[in-house]
């Protein structure tokens, strides 16, 4: 009889962070092996570390490199850090993608929202339907989150069946779609779960995460006693929580204007697969101000203080139709993501400050996360009954965190693994085989570069203590033709005693090359190398920093 065949699992991006969620499945040895990719997702770039990156991407040179073993891409949901890649990534892997229709559509709406849209062929699953792609069978599982059609991914192999969670919550009571399919789950369960790979976010947090039901209440509350406007900002994508404020809206006789195009695409990809069915048509922004202050309800993008969103741009007055002013509320259905606490905290002042009431989940329950926290981790550990968990979804912290909860839960087998640890989930004992090579990708504009590339190193050095540009002409004997020219970009312009840096650098510069050997003087090279370390140690000596310096020698 043949050996059973070896079924790996591989994270490129995911684990011991949350966000650029790209997950590998093997089935197969060596280069007989076929891969299945989980999720292609993005994580945001932050300024100061990266300035003018927006999308940090798993690298995926492996996976191109295997793309021939690639048999397909299945979606567990369509939140940017398990589907944000995929617009700039699939034209390296030409892959079919499956998804379910809400994620395809949001994606589809997504593709058209580009200059150029691509053509990137997604093939429809049902919700709870089963596919086979290549020798794995998937099957999409339904769980509640924050956006609707997540799904845990029940993958089934010749060497066990796997069940990767994707991003899931237990909620009894959502606003839209069916809760977390319990039923289904203990049934896997029954059929034997050889691994669970699981969303370990909210690892560290006791209990269980409220209902979205319990948020639309309070939201409704909240919106019926208000006297003036009303704005709410959310995730444009938890759709669920759209349909909850419009309900609000509605029994407080207000009209819901629709605020930023982020919202306006959701609002009708929601409408096309009939998440909105049922719920009252919404007005453009420029019908805001025709309707007294208490018949209007503004849904705003821009919960993570997003310069560009509509709610930063209402603060700086700046949006063409719609204002707020004192006594108007703002709810924030939102959690602010860490890194964007600064600019969420801008925009609450600007508001704060023009006499708006702010409420936010600090002081009201208006916004739930879409993760489990440590009960419901335990109550699906004990539907499934999986002999192996692997958290991923999480930072560090998370990560152990999960794993001790398994472990405490009975679960035989715990493994920690990191992003490009090979781990063979079966026959025989789980363990880690194997290195695949990882790293990071950065959109920077429209190009996506390597994370070694020098554009973003240079950037982070320059915004930190500028640059000095030289320009020197030498003579073919080695002398000055003329003065040198100093450019400082970045730089203070004087010292401490007031004396002009220009003028400091230009001295540092004549001083080297008069200081040459009159050999050495004739190498450009040599030059060029002797003065920029001059530079930098006069800029030193002057200002505490070392600024990028660039020196071009001409001989003439
Ligand atoms: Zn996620
Ligand atoms: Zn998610």
């Amino acid at each position: 009889m043949a050996r059973p065949d070896e079924l790996t699992f591989v994270p490129l991006g995911g684990v011991g962070e949350i966000g650029m969620n790209l997950y590998l499945y093997g089935i197969g040895k060596g280069p007989q092996r076929s891969w299945l990719a989980v999720d292609l997702g993005v994580s945001f770039g932050d300024e100061e570390h990266l300035p003018g990156i927006d999308l940090i991407m798993a690298d995926i040179a492996f996976l191109e490199k295997e793309r021939k073993n690639l048999v397909g891409l299945v979606l567990t949901h369509a939140h940017e850090d398990h589907f944000g890649a995929i617009l700039d990534l699939w034209p390296r892997l030409q892959c079919p993608i499956y998804a379910t229709p809400f994620s395809a559509a949001l994606f589809q709406a997504k593709c058209e929202a580009e200059r150029e849209p691509p053509k990137i062929p997604v093939t429809v699953v049902p919700s709870g339907g089963r596919v086979d792609v290549g020798p794995f069978n998937v099957e999409f599982v339904p769980v509640a989150h924050s956006i609707p059609e997540s799904h845990a991914l029940a993958i089934r192999t010749t060497a066990g069946l796997v069940l990767h969670t994707g991003d899931w919550k237990i909620d009894r009571t959502p606003i839209i779609g069916a809760p977390t399919d319990e039923k289904r789950l203990r049934e896997l369960g029954d059929e034997g779960v050889l691994a669970l790979i699981g969303d370990s976010t909210n690892a560290v947090r006791d209990g269980c995460s409220p209902s979205e039901s319990e948020v639309a209440r309070t939201i409704a509350e909240l919106v019926k006693a208000a006297k003036g406007r009303v704005a709410v900002t959310t995730f444009a994508s938890n759709v669920g929580r759209l349909r909850a404020i419009a309900d609000a809206a509605r029994e407080a006789e207000r009209e819901v204007v629709v605020v930023g195009r982020a919202m306006e695409r959701l609002v009708q990809v929601a409408r096309e697969t009939g998440y909105f069915d049922g719920v009252q048509n919404f007005r453009s922004a420029e019908y805001y101000g025709h309707f007294p202050a208490d018949k209007v309800l503004a849904l705003c993008t821009g919960s993570q203080g997003e310069p560009r969103a509509a709610l930063a741009r209402i603060v700086n007055d700046d949006h063409p139709q719609v204002t707020l002013n004192r006594g108007d509320c703002v709810i924030f259905s939102s959690r602010t993501i860490p890194g964007n606490e600064k600019s969420v905290g801008r925009i609450i002042n600007g508001l704060v400050e023009l006499g708006v009431e702010v409420i936010t989940d600090r002081t009201h329950l208006v916004h739930v996360s879409g993760h489990p926290r440590r009960d419901e981790m335990r109550e699906l550990l004990s539907w499934v009954r999986p002999q192996l968990v692997i958290p991923v979804h999480g930072e560090a912290l998370h990560l152990h965190e999960h794993a001790k909860l398994a472990r405490a839960a009975g679960v035989p087998k715990v493994l920690i693994c990191g992003n490009g640890d090979l781990v063979r989930l079966g026959p025989g004992d789980p363990s880690i085989i194997g290195e695949i090579p990882v790293g990071r990708l950065y959109k920077d504009g429209t190009i996506v570069e390597q994370d070694s590339s020098r554009a973003v190193v240079e950037r982070r050095k320059m915004a930190f203590s500028g640059c000095a540009f030289i320009a020197l002409a030498l003579t073919d004997k080695g002398e000055l033709a003329d003065e040198p020219e100093v450019d400082l970009v970045g730089i203070p312009e004087k010292n401490a005693n007031g004396e002009v840096l220009d003028d400091l650098v230009f001295e540092a510069v004549q001083a080297t090359i008069v200081t040459l050997p009159r050999a050495r003087r004739r190498d450009p090279d040599a030059v060029a190398e002797a003065v920029r370390r001059a530079v930098r140690a006069a800029v030193n000596a002057e200002w505490g920093k070392k600024p990028l310096c660039f020196v071009h020698v001409l001989t003439v």
